[in-house]
């Protein structure tokens, strides 16, 4: 079987987001064929675009998986389901939100599924806790984690204590 590593973010801004995404880590370890291999500490980071509402907490985690891309997609989706999301508007407030940052080095353009995630590189939410535990990781063709993070050190993201 065609194991993949894959990179998955996570975020959350409602309803104890720190234990959300504890629990989807969780959840992740027990997804079908797919492995936790690690993830990044949790970061607190200021919302960007809908600024009026409460700051996020965000992890990435590196996977290894047997999944396809649609399927892992899926399985990340059924996760944001068992944790109430709501899809209200653009950029609002979310109990969690689980993006597929990376899978393998596959590009990926279907009308559910862009892979690299498209704004992946302009988000210091993401590029730093992917920065922590994978550095040469990034976007093809724009650059690592360490060195997309350098343009956008204005962005409000540190460790959580
Ligand atoms: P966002 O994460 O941009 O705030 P949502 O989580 O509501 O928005 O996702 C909206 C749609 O984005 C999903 O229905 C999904 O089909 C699509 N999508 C496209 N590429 C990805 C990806 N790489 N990871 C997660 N969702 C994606
Ligand atoms: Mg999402």
């Amino acid at each position: 079987m065609t194991r993949v590593t894959a990179y998955v973010g996570l975020g959350s801004n409602l309803d104890r987001p720190r234990e959300q995404v504890l629990a989807a880590l969780d959840e992740l370890e027990r997804l079908p064929q797919t492995r936790l291999v690690s993830r990044s500490r949790l970061y607190r980071s200021a919302p960007l675009g809908h600024e009026a509402q409460p700051d996020f907490v965000n992890a990435v985690a590196r996977i290894d998986t047997g999944l396809t891309p649609s399927h892992l997609l899926a399985e990340l989706q059924a996760i944001e389901q068992r944790h109430g999301r709501e899809r209200l508007f653009p950029d609002a407030p979310r109990t969690l939100d689980l993006d597929l940052l990376l899978y393998g080095d596959a590009v990926i353009a279907s009308a559910s599924l862009t892979v690299p995630h498209p704004r992946m590189h302009q988000r210091a939410f993401v590029l730093r806790p992917l920065a922590e535990i994978c550095p040469a990781a990034g976007v093809p063709g724009r650059g690592t984690a360490a060195q997309l993070l350098r343009a956008c050190a204005a962005q409000d993201v540190e460790p959580m204590a």
